[in-house]
């Protein structure tokens, strides 16, 4: 591992291989695997990540928006990408870099399936999403007539896939909404492809879908969280690994007296004489506010050092009273999983959003 010589979020891809090769040994020999590599890979870095998993052979990936799907498309990634929201001011942009559009409304299918035929498109892929629950995106069940009498009358689309998203499939004590929901993707798939004359690919799991819902998984799953080492269980989480590990350096040492203050709005105030560090990575790098007056910490030397007073945009300082470190001393925000859920947790938050929370000023190092 390299020495830290400023803030950096290391990328670890043989743990990326690790869990890619943990979540397909859950599968069925031909059910494929869609990774989803959205909000930069999950805070990481969504080209790098996408290149490795491509070399592992993923059939499919994953983005929220066009433009994202447009930076893998530049990075010189060839595999089919599914743009999940897309915007219908993207329509042209998503064609012109070959990537698939999610419809799942009768507006943005009439609206592709215009612009599909202005360009003289032939059975461009097209993903169709159902609401089974989660009140998000889809189409209803009463739609299907109407889906099936748009996409006969162009030449233009083909439906290459069909999927649903579960709402809790994290969650134990929603077993039975989720089978309901699965029973409800059933029915509306069967008799959609009924009526089309062939069969799209059929998806419904997210990670926690994967490992806790196996009859859910159909053609193909959706992996996100999972690959980067996280199953929202402590149980599959210990059989992943980390991959983004968040680190720096102490800028300068202060001491501070009985009465003194630290940080802005003077937030903290001694009541006897402490030692604090400046650590270079502040609110704007993804270092949440909630985070200050001591519900956040890093790791120095092995021991916990809380953060003191309110989180800056640049900087934080943390309490190392009773650690012997020196400025230069390398800082570890976060480098397993189970400190990224226990930050999550001292701010009522998930995983999610402490990876996705990393800025872009981070500078990004592969390991
Ligand atoms: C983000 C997302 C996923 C991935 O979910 P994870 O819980 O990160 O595995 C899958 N499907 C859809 C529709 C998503 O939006």
């Amino acid at each position: 591992m390299a020495v830290v010589h400023q803030t950096i979020l290391e990328i670890d891809l043989n743990a990326l291989q690790h869990n890619f090769e943990y979540l397909t040994s859950t599968l069925h020999q031909n059910t494929k695997i869609l990774a989803v590599v959205k909000a930069f890979g999950y805070g990481t870095d969504a080209s790098i990540i996408a290149k490795k998993l491509e070399n592992l052979n993923v059939d499919y990936f994953a983005v929220a928006y066009a433009k994202e799907g447009v930076s893998l498309r530049d990075a010189g990634i060839k595999t089919p990408i599914l743009v999940l929201h897309p915007q219908i001011i993207d329509f042209r942009t998503l064609i012109e870099h070959h990537l698939e559009p999610n419809l799942y409304s009768k507006r943005v299918l009439e609206s592709f399936i215009q612009e599909g035929e202005s360009q003289h498109l032939k059975n461009y892929p097209i993903h169709i999403k159902f609401n089974t629950g989660l009140n998000r995106l889809g189409f209803s069940e009463n739609d299907i007539d109407m889906i099936i009498s748009s996409i006969k009358n162009t030449k233009s689309v083909k439906i290459t896939s069909v999927f649903s998203h579960l709402a809790a499939s994290e969650d134990k004590s929603e077993k039975d909404f989720s089978k309901h929901q699965i029973n409800t993707f059933k029915k509306v798939t069967d008799q959609l492809t009924l009526k089309l004359e062939y069969k799209p690919i059929l998806h419904m799991t997210n990670t926690s879908g994967i490992l806790n819902y196996p009859e859910a998984h159909f053609d193909m799953v959706r992996a996100g969280i999972g690959l980067f080492g996280f199953a929202n269980d402590e149980l599959h989480t210990k059989k992943l690994r980390n991959v983004a590990a968040l680190k720096s350096i102490i800028s300068q040492i202060h001491t501070i007296e009985k009465d003194q203050s630290v940080g802005y709005n003077r937030a903290f105030i001694s009541d006897k004489l402490i030692k604090t560090a400046t650590i270079p990575i502040g609110h704007a790098d993804g270092i949440h506010r909630a985070f200050g007056n001591g519900k956040g910490y890093v790791t120095i030397l092995g021991e916990k050092a809380p953060i003191i007073g309110n989180v800056c945009m640049d900087m934080i300082m943390v309490n190392i009273t009773d650690i012997n470190c020196k400025e230069g001393d390398e800082v570890i925000v976060f480098d397993n999983q189970s400190t990224v859920d226990d930050l999550a947790k001292r701010i009522n938050t998930i995983s999610y959003e402490i990876l996705t929370a990393i800025s872009q000023r981070v500078k990004r190092i592969v390991n």
